[in-house]
């Protein structure tokens, strides 16, 4: 039994089998995607394991996949609580392997639910104790009042966020003003409506159409857009508008050239990270993604055997 770090992703070999999870690497017997963001998409695979979901949004960003295995019995997927469609994996009922992780339900979204397991595997993105989220209902309350005040004092408002995942949850939170939508992000919202995920009970209308239709010009309006400084420079030079950015690296000072940066993320927190490990309650612990030093350490402090995934590690004891 091996892990090893291969390029952005993990490989795991048993059984003579090389499992890659989220990696460019596709010269393996089998790949699993745990969701769609590109950092985590392979440009092609031997034989594929993933969500549905996963699978149809990856073809809308370019990537196609043919050889789909939809059961095997040495895995097992549930939900990881990122994006639509994002999946913890379980390998041989003994390995966890997170993906990107969140444990808080926002919106149309279910947080993850630990699994007991003897490997984890988990992301550390936000994972040194600085980062501690606020609760949902506060952030969203906060996020209307700036929103009123700058409707009120006739300016556009720019809701930003990562055009898939974030934008959606942005688009469903908001959903009470009669949003624009960036053109990109209304073809992922339609695509998250097959999918049975209805953003919006109404028709809202495509930044585009707005446009030419001298919408903008009128009054002000609220538009879901991607996290592009490029695209809102653009957009001021057009109209008065104000920023919001949503993104955990809010409170970092990362986000301190938008007019606004509130932290509403896709991932879990440190305290929730730490909560989530203790509760799979694993024997060994490895860390990726962001701040794996730092958190194995915390984790070590805890009385865990945790350190960061390397680039072999044997871990012959747990088979
Ligand atoms: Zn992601
Ligand atoms: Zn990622």
């Amino acid at each position: 039994m091996r892990i090893y770090k291969k390029y952005s992703g993990i490989i795991v070999r048993y059984d003579n089998i090389d499992l890659s999870l989220d990696t460019s690497d596709y010269d393996t017997d089998l790949s699993f995607i745990s969701h769609a963001h590109h950092d985590h998409l392979p440009i092609k695979v031997n034989r594929l394991y993933a969500s549905r979901e996963t699978i149809v949004l990856s073809s809308l960003r370019g990537f196609k996949y043919d050889t789909i295995i939809e059961i095997d019995k040495n895995l097992r997927m549930s939900n990881s609580g990122h994006i639509l469609g994002s999946k913890l994996l379980m390998i041989k009922d003994k390995i966890l392997y997170t993906g990107d992780i969140c444990t808080r339900d926002r919106g149309f979204l279910k947080g993850a639910e630990p699994i007991e397991c003897r490997v984890l595997i988990i992301e550390s993105t936000y994972g040194v104790s600085y980062f501690k989220f606020p609760n949902l209902n506060e952030l969203v309350n906060e996020a209307n009042r700036i929103i009123r005040k700058n409707l009120d004092e006739g300016r556009h408002v720019l809701l930003m966020g990562y055009e898939l995942g974030k934008a959606q949850l942005l688009t469903y939170i908001f959903k009470n003003y009669k949003l624009i939508i960036h053109d990109r992000i209304a073809n992922i919202n339609a695509l998250y409506k097959n999918l049975g995920v209805d953003l919006y009970d109404y028709e809202a209308l495509p930044l585009s159409i707005a446009e030419s239709k001298n919408i903008l010009k009128k009054e002000p309006q609220v538009i879901i857009s991607p996290m592009s400084k490029s695209f809102e420079k653009n957009f001021k030079s057009k109209y008065n508008a104000v920023s919001i950015a949503f993104t955990g690296w809010a409170m970092s000072n990362r986000f301190d050239n938008y007019d606004y940066a509130l932290p509403l993320s896709d991932h879990a927190d440190y305290y929730e990270l730490i909560d989530f490990v203790k509760k799979c309650n694993p024997d060994k612990i490895l860390t990726f993604h962001g701040f794996t030093k730092e958190f194995a350490s915390s984790l070590h402090e805890l009385g865990f055997d945790a350190s960061e995934i390397s680039n072999d590690l044997r871990l012959d004891e747990f088979f």
